[in-house]
């Protein structure tokens, strides 16, 4: 690969697989941008730009936002002059229609994906991380039953003597959760395979400590890179 055109990631992995903080890394790292669809909806959104307010056309409709307009969003957040050197894509593409749109808009300008990383956690590991999240109404506090426990006494780290008040969001449910999952399976799933046949994917085991995730993320984008 030519050092100097754009180098452009894709990660994929199940929601909670931790695919974010690695990106957000990965851009340290390489100093390429993280680019997620989330805040590219979220800008538009604000921004009330043309694309966004047919975004939000569907999404007052309780539709989803389909594949073009999405697709014509990200390729507007490419164009910037903070993504001349690539990004890393994290959340689109997001299905089977959208990685082609992807790869089409990419070849256009003699471009494509470099590396698919895959941060493999199982569906059980990752209803442990998602359902075992807990948040406090009084300090904003996020806690995880099993990693970073809410305080035993219910003692607010805010240190004004009040009490937490702990509860457990409704995205954090275990039904929200496993719904989570099933779109992901129908949706995004389809892409491991599409992205293997590429001969681009590069499983990484997400079930470890985030620095040793992240240590081997560098290593398998070292050997794509070589
Ligand atoms: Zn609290």
């Amino acid at each position: 690969m030519e050092s100097n055109s754009p180098i452009f990631i894709v990660m994929l992995g199940v929601p909670g697989a931790g695919k974010g903080t690695q990106a957000q890394r990965l851009e340290e790292k390489l100093g390429l941008k993280q680019v997620s669809t989330g805040d590219i909806f979220r800008d538009n959104l604000r921004n009330q730009t043309p694309l966004g307010q047919l975004a939000k056309s569907y999404m007052d409709k309780g539709e989803l936002v389909p594949d073009d307009v999405t697709i014509r969003m990200v390729e507007e957040r490419l164009s910037r002059p903070d993504c001349a050197k690539g990004a890393i894509m994290d959340g689109f593409p997001r299905t089977l229609a959208q990685a082609d749109a992807f790869d089409k808009m990419l070849r256009g300008k003699g471009q494509k994906v470099a590396l698919v990383p895959l941060i493999g956690v199982t569906d059980d590991e990752v209803m442990d991380r998602l359902t075992g999240r807990r948040v406090c109404r009084r300090c904003q506090g996020v806690f995880h039953l099993m990693f970073n426990p809410p305080p035993p006494a219910g003692e607010c780290p805010q240190g004004d003597k009040s009490l937490c008040d702990i509860y457990q969001r409704d995205d954090d449910k275990p039904e929200t959760v496993r719904n989570r999952l099933f779109v992901y399976y129908k949706q995004t799933a389809p892409l491991i395979g599409y992205y293997f046949a590429h001969g681009l994917l590069a499983e990484i085991n997400g079930a470890q400590a985030i620095d040793k995730v992240t240590s081997d993320l560098w290593d398998v984008l070292d050997k794509a890179m070589a």
